[in-house]
């Protein structure tokens, strides 16, 4: 088979709409062409294990050769995509002018800072390798810091954390901290007062993980307090300098960390596309998720913005990525045999968020869970959706070890 002459699908963004989409489209008479700016496939949900120093990012990130190895019909490409032509059918990456008869984009989100720029230049993010691996950096560094500081007002404000936002991340990622202090870092530093550690979950709005259902948001709360989260509703920031941060009612809280979990906007290549945007920047695309006047473009994902039944948008989920991916791929070889692309409709599968050791929610099959069995879902689920049996083994072990030991593996500072 000359497979030059195959329908030429371009896919660019290689996360989890643009992977599940190549794989969808396995054994169609296509030949595809993957781009991403990175050689790997990232697990993000996992980003803030990374930070937290619970695991390496190679246990989280996959190469994408390796991931296409056995798939025929795939090309991957590394390289930034920086502009796409609707009109022509081509994209630019890097130099290459790459043409298309169908174009999937799975760019995905960047963080939304919402203008804050000082947060942006002061504050911590999770969204990538670096990110994670610089906050991973900063903690540890922050503790070294504290551990020999003999001024008591800057010690304290050393050992405060701010993780900002009350959404899934915030939560795992500020309950994921609190235990690193309380049973980690409590033996590495024997001598420090942890009396003076605070970890501090700033929301702006009445509650915390809002889109929850009500048992599993106060399930959360009581789980956070448990850890001694310090949990601050209805309190929004309006600044950061790196030392301070100001909040809209004039207080202060001195701090050297602030990680930011408050939003996602969709990739930045969105705003240079020409195309109607709705909320947090995403495409409005079309019920069959193909773009307006262009219907050989698909677009999926965090990048996409369509409504679910009750008018709302979808969320920024793996899980709608994954299912819009599918969807996509089905439509391309739809149209190829001449039909009808069909509307795609998302199937919740439920929430799942962990707040620590033995503690998660869940709703799963309308059923609320909390505590140690939902922690039970959540680890086996993420074990299970790592891509590569190794780095589901290695994840494993990592999490036993840290399980019956208290010990997080990943604690080197290695920045230069
Ligand atoms: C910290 C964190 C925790 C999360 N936890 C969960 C969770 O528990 N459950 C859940 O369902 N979802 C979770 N999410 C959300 C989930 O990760 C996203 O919804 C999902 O990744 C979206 O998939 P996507 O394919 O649209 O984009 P992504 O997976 O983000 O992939 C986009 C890809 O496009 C590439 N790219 C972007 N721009 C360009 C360009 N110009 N040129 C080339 N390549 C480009 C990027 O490198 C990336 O590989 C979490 C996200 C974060 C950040």
């Amino acid at each position: 088979m000359n497979i030059q002459k195959l329908p030429h699908v371009v896919i660019i963004g290689a996360g989890f709409g643009g992977l599940e989409a190549a794989r969808k489209l396995r054994k169609a008479s296509v030949q595809i062409t993957i781009i991403d700016r990175h050689n790997y496939h990232l697990f993000q949900p996992l980003l803030y294990q990374v930070a937290i120093a619970g695991l390496v990012p190679s246990q989280i990130a996959y190469p994408l050769r390796t991931i296409f190895r056995r798939q025929k019909n795939v090309n991957f490409q590394m390289g930034e995509v920086s502009s796409i032509d609707f009109g022509s059918r081509y994209v630019k990456a890097d130099g290459s002018v790459i043409a298309y008869d169908y174009l999937i984009l799975a760019v995905g989100g960047q963080t939304n800072f919402y203008g804050l720029h000082a947060v942006e230049q002061n504050g911590f993010q999770l969204k990538s390798v670096e990110s994670a691996v610089n906050t991973r950096n900063h903690l540890l560094g922050i503790l070294e810091e504290a551990s020999r500081e003999v001024d008591v007002e800057r010690r304290r404000a050393l050992l405060t954390f701010v993780v900002v936002g009350g959404g899934p991340t915030g939560v795992e990622t500020a309950g994921a901290l609190a235990e690193l202090i309380i049973h980690v870092m409590a033996k590495d530093y024997p001598y420090m007062d942890l009396g003076d550690v605070r970890v501090i979950l700033l929301e702006a709005g009445h509650d915390v993980m809002p889109t929850y259902p009500d048992e599993l948001r106060k399930a959360t709360y009581d789980l956070l307090r448990k850890k001694n989260v310090n949990i601050m509703l209805d309190t929004k920031l309006v600044d950061y300098n790196g030392m301070q941060i100001t909040l809209e009612n004039g207080t202060h809280i001195n701090t050297h960390t602030l990680i930011w979990t408050a939003g996602v906007r969709s990739a930045e290549i969105t705003d240079r596309l020409g195309v109607q945007q709705a909320a947090a920047g995403r495409v409005r695309v079309e019920p069959t998720l193909q773009l307006p006047q262009h219907p050989q473009v698909f677009i999926i994902g965090d990048a996409a913005y369509l409504e679910n039944g009750n008018g709302q948008p979808l969320p920024m989920l793996a899980t709608v990525a994954q299912q819009e991916a599918k969807a996509a791929a089905r439509n391309i070889q739809k149209i190829l045999k001449g039909e009808n692309p069909e509307p795609f409709h998302y199937k919740d599968p439920g929430l799942l968020a962990t707040i620590g050791r033995n503690a998660a929610v869940a709703r799963i099959w309308g059923l609320s869970f909390s505590g140690f069995i939902a922690w039970v879902i959540w680890v086996a689920l993420h074990i299970f959706r790592l891509i590569g049996f190794r780095n589901r083994l290695l994840v494993l072990i990592n999490w036993a070890w840290d399980y019956f030991f208290y010990e997080n593996q990943v604690r080197l500072i290695t920045r230069e």
